[in-house]
């Protein structure tokens, strides 16, 4: 397995990392995950930039330009041979010892990338899954994609540990998003999601789903709504790089809907194959 560290290719047994990267510190880097079906990338120039986007962000300066790391990007597929799977790249404000205020002009940016196979969750888009709901503790620049993921570990671990597949997200009566994932909600037809502001993620899959909603003459709605909104839902759906359009059915106790994958859902499921399918050989 070949892996991308600090513009090297090397094998993954050789990558090792620094005790004093900033990224393994202090969380002090960001990343982006791209989606690879049979071979081929889906909405990489989205993903390089926002990744570009939440480095301005932080101040961080990636030592490499768009076209070095859209080659890293394409070599390392080329040669782990990823078929279905996701390309996980990560910068980190680089080496120095210890201290809060950022190193000086001279110590460079870590870069790392490697690859991973990693199926469609196909059943479960199928099935649909369940969610329950997590008080938004995170800090207040969600829209930042960065290493620092305590607030959704803490999330999705509740999920996990009683079973379901995402933490919803809320601040109060307001739900923003998933632990990994954007939440969306149909009423009457209409889709909703947290509008993109510093509260949550802009997903680059929300972003395709808001495009084929508009093409398709599906109502969407970047607007907030609350809880009771979310529970009272026809259908609800989260959607990130890996796990696409995914219903969720049930949400704690409160069945969604028929609790079944609804109409709109599915109707975006579909629109969303076909676009994989006008990037990738699928
Ligand atoms: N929101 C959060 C907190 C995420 O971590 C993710 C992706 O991992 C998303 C939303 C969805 O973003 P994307 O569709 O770009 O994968």
């Amino acid at each position: 397995e070949t892996v991308f560290l600090n513009g090297e290719f090397v094998k993954r047994k050789h990558a090792k990392v620094d005790i004093e990267d900033r990224g393994y510190q202090f969380g002090d880097g960001i990343y982006e995950v791209i989606r690879v079906y049979g071979g081929d990338v889906f909405t990489m120039n989205e993903h390089m930039e926002r990744l570009y986007q939440s480095a301005e962000k932080m101040k961080l300066k990636i030592p490499f330009d768009l076209q070095e790391l859209t080659s890293i990007v394409f070599k390392l597929i080329e040669a782990n041979e990823v078929n279905e799977g996701i390309v996980y790249m990560q910068v980190s404000r680089g080496i120095s010892p210890r201290q809060h205020h950022f190193p000086g002009e001279d110590v460079s940016g870590s870069v790392i990338a490697y690859t991973k196979e990693i199926p469609r969750p196909l059943k479960e888009m199928q099935e649909g899954v369940t969610a329950t709901l997590v008080e938004d503790i995170r800090w207040l620049r969600c829209d930042i994609k960065s290493l620092n993921l305590l607030g959704n570990i803490l999330a999705k671990e509740e999920a996990s540990s009683k079973g379901h597949f995402e933490a919803i997200q809320h601040r109060g009566e307001t739900v923003t998003e998933g632990s990994s994932s954007n939440a969306f909600i149909v009423k009457d037809g209409t889709v909703f999601t947290h509008p993109a502001t510093n509260l949550i993620l802009n997903g680059i899959t929300r972003r395709v789903i808001k495009d084929m909603a508009d093409k398709n003459g599906v109502p969407f709605v970047e607007q907030i709504f609350t809880v009771d909104e979310l529970l009272s839902a026809d259908e609800i759906f989260i959607a990130s790089t890996t796990s696409e359009v995914m219903p969720v059915i049930k949400v704690n106790d409160v069945t969604i809907g028929q609790g079944m994958p609804g109409p709109v859902t599915t109707k975006l499921q579909e629109w969303f194959t076909a676009s994989i399918k006008s990037e990738c050989k699928i």
